[in-house]
């Protein structure tokens, strides 16, 4: 956070207000060095990840230039675009365009697939200001005619990287294509593989770079605690950890739906409110448990890498990553689920045999060994694997020995 003020950066008084209303009081670093050059109408690279404030950084400008007197976008066509890789980060855009420019009477819609598509073909057929969509459902929708790009002005790509991931890149740059030549864009990325890069000396003219928070400063925020544990405990750790009331708001991850699943049943049967999100469930289903967990409803929420990307919840106490992720780079999105917005926040890792060399390749990121937490005698069951969890684990010990000599080997 910085000591300017939001209308020292040349926002309005509309959008000031609503930014105190959101107890938002000074930008943050992204914020300051991107909006008074957005304003501008500059195009802009920004290498950053969600937690920095970037959504606020492109949103700002975009509903200040927009909301000066202009015309109404004609039936069909959209005055901004923002494209992001998933449902959940375009429902959360677009809550917060909503609430960012809630003063100011501009329209707005989401598009995204896994829902009819009648509501979304309504809400665009008189014109639309703002359009935050994910990129499968918006191509569909053009390609039927019922929404043309031409007149889009501001143009957003929210986590390219994530894009490229998840194989949109071809349909990104169809997108892109329908756009006029004259307008403004803005490419988002949390880190800059060679597609990305040429995407965006493809689609920015001139860009301002903004690269903000290195992801090893990130995380230096969040204390990290492994602990060395076979796959059968796991559960039963889990559950012993959850007997701690101060972890208030956990988000736990799996690598698989289906273990995504079983996890939240088991806690569930532990008596632990959770609830799993991931790719296969509903997109209602998906908002109902971020909704139960936002408002407290759902003590756990346990999700896959790809559903979590980008869920924003303040006031997340606790990850735990009850498998690894064989991405380092996951593992830093991870944790950065807790410690947003400036706040520390605890992250637990469960690493069995198999995963020693996801941990290596994660410290080898990360520039920063975990903490190793002494092994636990569990006394929590978790319902299927009651037999192990009863028993200290003799693996536990031996594991720490063997993994606190092989640090020190290399150390
Ligand atoms: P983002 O990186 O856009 O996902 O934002 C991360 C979180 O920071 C969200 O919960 C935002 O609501 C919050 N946030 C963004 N900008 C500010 C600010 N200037 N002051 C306080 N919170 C902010």
């Amino acid at each position: 956070m910085t000591n300017l003020s939001f209308s020292e950066l040349g926002l309005s008084e509309p959008i000031c207000r609503a930014l105190a209303a959101e107890n938002y009081t000074h930008p943050t670093p992204i914020q300051m060095q991107s909006i008074p050059l957005l304003l501008e109408g500059r195009d802009l690279l920004g290498i950053a990840q969600t937690g920095t404030g970037k959504t606020a950084a492109f949103a700002l400008p975009i509903l200040q230039r927009l909301g000066k007197p202009q015309q109404r976008p004609e039936p069909r066509a959209a005055h901004a675009l923002i494209l992001a890789p998933t449902r959940e980060l375009v429902v959360q855009i677009g809550e917060s365009f909503a609430a960012y420019g809630r003063h100011l009477g501009l329209k707005h819609a989401v598009i995204l697939g896994g829902v009819g598509q009648g509501q979304q073909v309504k809400a665009l057929a008189r014109g639309i200001d703002i359009l935050v969509a994910t990129p499968g459902r918006l191509l569909d929708l053009a390609e039927q005619g019922h929404v043309r790009l031409n007149d889009v002005k501001h143009f957003v790509l929210d986590e390219a990287d994530r894009m490229l991931d998840m194989g949109f890149i071809r349909d990104v740059r169809k997108i892109v294509a329908m756009l006029p030549k004259q307008r403004q864009s803005l490419l988002f990325s949390a880190t800059m593989p060679k597609d990305v890069a040429r995407l965006a000396a493809d689609m920015l003219r001139e860009p301002i770079r903004v690269e903000v928070t290195p992801q090893v400063v990130t995380v230096d925020r969040i204390e990290q605690r492994v602990f060395f544990v076979d796959t059968a405990s796991k559960h039963a750790l889990l559950i012993d950890l959850l007997k701690d009331p101060s972890l208030a708001r956990v988000i736990v991850f799996t690598r698989t739906k289906s273990h995504a699943n079983r996890v939240s049943e088991q806690l569930e049967r532990a008596g632990i409110s959770a609830d799993a999100i991931h790719g296969n469930k509903s997109q209602n289903a998906r908002q109902r448990a971020l909704e139960r967990f936002r408002v407290g409803e759902a003590r756990v929420l346990v999700a896959t890498d790809i559903a979590a990307r980008g869920i924003d919840v303040d006031g997340v106490s606790h990850v735990i990553n009850f498998e690894l992720p064989n991405e380092p780079e996951s593992y830093v999105h991870r944790i950065g689920r807790t410690a947003r917005a400036g706040k520390s926040g605890i992250a637990f890792s469960f690493c069995d045999a198999t995963e020693r060399g996801f941990l290596r390749d994660i410290e080898r990121l990360t520039k920063r060994p975990l903490l190793v937490e002494a092994p636990r005698t569990l006394t929590a069951t978790a319902p299927s694997t009651k037999s192990d969890s009863q028993k200290p684990d003799a693996s536990l010990v031996r594991r720490k020995r063997q993994w606190q000599r092989g640090k020190s080997r290399a150390a």
